[in-house]
């Protein structure tokens, strides 16, 4: 799909003024209010102005690179389905769903599937105009009833199962910069040559942040990343797992522990570009902290499985023989295509262990498929 760039590159440039103009005006933003700006702007952010995934646009997502990711990943959803008890009604919940193609692909495979279609709701999570309307095409199969919702919080009541890939990942950071002793919120202003530039805000007062650091003798120049939007995630499905059960995959690229480091990049046609050039136009995401995630849902009162190597959790989910079943109606050519897309996915060396996945549940559910006793 083509990305809008032309279109969209006068309002981008307004977005890159009127971020000028606040910065003069009240001084340095913290990089999380830079990030929101650029990503969700309702006008000119990225996401809302935007069709960035697949070949023709910024990136590419596991569900863009094989059908197979989207087929075994509603399996996964179908055997907690029928871990739940099979209930009556059942939320699928997708958060973030690009162009749909992860949704469609589960769908696929689970109208083959006794039951669950009859009984599932889909709803997702989307906040972006052209994708909604990228997934309203993508799923306009008769028969699905979805619906799409601004917020988590406003998702149908009842037992529901969601789906976050690469979601998290889009949400804003904050940058804290060790430095002299303290810790300084990373800030942006704009910087002698008129670009946007990044500059240590005033001492933070977070006293066990600080003491860690001591502790750790971190180097002066050290950079914490926290991510409050997505506690507020984690919050909002603990929030419903106290109602109704609940399972949730989040599966993203990012660490296994919290640690120090800048992981701030933007991404502009499969290329790398300078996060703080070009507002608005171009990808900003860091990686998650997949300790943080699974510490803050157990502080929530929700069980935390992983995380698990993608590559790892796709093979115990049985891509092998779905790839074998596809390859017995395939010509050479298609099958050399499937064979190389599903290595791209688990191959420790492209996407296969540095994407992972989370599984997170309510209280009194088992271990969900491919997560074993691993919480
Ligand atoms: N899951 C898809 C797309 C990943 S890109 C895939 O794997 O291909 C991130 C997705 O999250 C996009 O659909 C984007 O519009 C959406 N998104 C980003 N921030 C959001 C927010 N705050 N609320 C809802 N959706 C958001």
């Amino acid at each position: 799909m083509a990305p809008t760039h032309t279109q969209t590159s006068m309002e981008s440039t307004l977005l890159s003024v009127r971020l000028k103009a606040q910065i003069a005006r009240t001084g340095p933003i913290s990089l999380e209010r830079f990030m929101d700006v650029c990503m969700a702007d309702a006008t000119a952010g990225y996401y809302p102005s935007k069709q960035p995934i697949g070949a023709g646009g910024d990136f590419t997502t596991a569900p863009e690179v094989s059908q197979v990711f989207g087929e075994l990943l509603g399996l996964w959803a179908y055997a907690v389905w029928q871990s739940m008890g099979s209930p009556e009604q059942v939320i699928l919940a997708e958060l973030g769903p690009g162009r749909g193609t992860l949704m469609a692909d589960a769908l696929r495979g689970l109208r083959r599937l006794p039951g669950f279609t009859d009984c599932a709701k889909v709803a997702l999570v989307e906040t972006s105009p052209p994708l909604r309307q990228a997934q309203e095409e993508a799923l306009a199969d008769p028969g699905a009833y979805i619906s799409w919702h601004e917020r988590i919080e406003e998702l149908p009541p009842g037992p529901i199962i969601v789906i976050a890939n690469e979601f998290i990942d889009a949400l804003p950071i904050r940058q804290l910069i060790w430095r002299t002793g303290q810790w300084h919120e990373r800030c942006v202003l704009i910087g002698l040559d008129g670009g946007f530039a990044f500059c240590d805000g005033p001492p933070l007062a977070v006293e066990n942040l600080r003491r860690n650091a001591e502790l750790q003798q971190l180097p002066d120049g050290s950079i914490l990343e926290i991510r409050p939007a997505a506690n507020a995630v984690i919050t909002a499905l603990a929030a419903r797992a106290k109602d109704a059960p609940l399972a949730a995959l989040i599966i993203d690229y990012g660490h296994e522990a919290t640690g120090c480091g800048d992981t701030l990049q933007a991404v502009s046609r499969h290329k790398f570009a300078d996060p703080l050039e070009q507002p608005g136009n171009v990808d900003l995401t860091a990686h998650v902290d997949f300790g943080a995630l699974k510490d803050s849902a157990e502080a929530n009162g929700l069980l935390a499985y992983g995380p698990k190597a993608q590559g790892a959790l796709l093979l115990e989910l049985g891509l092998d023989a779905r790839l074998e079943r596809l390859c017995q109606d395939a010509t050479q050519d298609e099958r050399d295509g499937l064979m190389s897309a599903t290595q791209r996915l688990v191959d420790p060396a492209a996407m296969g262990v540095l994407f992972k996945a989370l599984a997170i549940t309510s209280q009194g559910l088992a271990p969900p498929p491919a997560f074993g006793n691993s919480a």
